[in-house]
């Protein structure tokens, strides 16, 4: 019996993780990497203190069946919940779920049984005899006779650089992202987010959305996510940390309930949304049977959703040119 083609999936966020746990399934060797130091990427808890905070994505929704089986399973194993059916009042109806015990849930359970390196950025790929080789920050080289790309395009483009067809790099080179600036703020006291415990914040004003981790179930205190809106978080990207905290602490004064926060953090991402987005739930940039395929929320759709369709549609293409033996 030959030996299993080998395929790299550069990260372990939904994306990366789904298209490799998809081409496990059919039988070929799939090693994931990652630069941190848990999966989920954008799916992100943090402790703070004694409270613990979604940083990241605050909650998923679900229109394809193929997400809504895999939900079906999380519910019924305790790995998601529905959090609410909405943020206005009257709430729309359609249910936002979260991860039961903060959104890296959904990662870990997607991890489950996989090879995942974590703590292994990788600053480069080229082609090597079997295929690629992908050698990381830390020294370390990986083989590889496919890759599935799900680091944020730009990332993922300065990892390739020359050994990308120019007509791959042109259309990735499309792709645009904005950056969030998220303050992570514990309290003392029970905040004054009104129920189900998020307020969308809609308009020209700093701030986008704000959670409470308590209300939402997977804080035991009280501890609030401030994301900055779209405009707030590009104007304040380079100032100082300590600075966009008082800021953003300012702004998130109505929910705050008559306090200042016990302890606050700040997060930053640079990567958050796909601004301007790839047509394709994934993109076949190197072709053959040593195929880089490119994946994420940028292909199709700028949400959870849209990662876990790009993950599985990368698996799809990564299957339609290599075979397992
Ligand atoms: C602030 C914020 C709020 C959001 N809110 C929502 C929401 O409420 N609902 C919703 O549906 N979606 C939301 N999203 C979007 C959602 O989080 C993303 O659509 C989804 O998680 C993206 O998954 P992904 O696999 O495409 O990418 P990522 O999760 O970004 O995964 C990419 C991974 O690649 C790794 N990586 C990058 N470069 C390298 C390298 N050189 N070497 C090794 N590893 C590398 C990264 O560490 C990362 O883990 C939000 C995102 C943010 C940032």
């Amino acid at each position: 019996m030959g030996r299993a083609a080998r395929v790299l999936v550069v990260g372990s966020g939904v994306a990366g993780l789904v298209a490799a746990g998809r081409l496990a399934d059919s039988g070929l060797a799939v090693t994931v990497v990652d630069k941190g130091r848990g999966v989920g990427g954008r799916l992100a808890t943090r402790r703070v203190g004694a409270a613990r905070l979604d940083h990241g994505a605050q909650f998923f929704t679900v229109r394809d069946g193929r997400l809504a089986r895999r939900v079906e399973q999380w519910l019924v194993d305790g790995v998601a919940r529905e959090w609410c059916r909405g943020f206005h009042q009257p709430p729309d109806g359609h249910p936002r779920y979260v991860g039961a015990t903060g959104m890296t849930d959904l990662a870990k359970d997607l991890a489950r049984g996989l090879e995942v390196r974590l703590s292994t950025r990788l600053v480069g790929i080229r082609r090597g005899a079997g295929g690629w080789l992908a050698e990381a920050a830390e020294g370390a080289t990986l083989e590889a006779e496919a890759v599935v790309l799900s680091a944020p395009v730009p990332q993922g483009l300065a990892l390739l650089g020359p050994a990308l067809p120019p007509t791959a790099t042109d259309a990735l080179r499309e792709v645009r992202y904005s950056p969030t600036l998220a303050l992570l703020a514990v309290l003392d006291r029970p905040s004054a987010v009104p129920p189900p415990g998020g307020v969308r914040l809609e308009g020209p004003g700093p701030l986008s959305f704000v959670a409470d981790n308590h209300a939402k179930g997977i804080s035991a205190v009280p501890a609030l996510t401030v994301h900055a809106s779209d405009r707030t978080s590009l104007e304040g990207w380079d100032l100082p940390d300590a600075e966009v905290i008082t800021a953003l602490s300012r702004a998130a004064r109505p929910w705050l309930g008559d306090q200042e926060p016990a302890e606050a953090q700040l997060a930053r991402w640079r990567y958050a949304t796909p601004v301007a987005l790839h047509p394709e739930r994934c993109l076949v940039a190197v072709d053959g049977d040593r195929p880089v395929v490119f994946a994420g929320d940028a292909f199709g759709e700028a949400r959870v959703e849209g990662a876990y369709l790009s993950g599985l549609a990368a698996a799809g293409a990564v299957l339609d040119r290599i075979t397992p033996s």
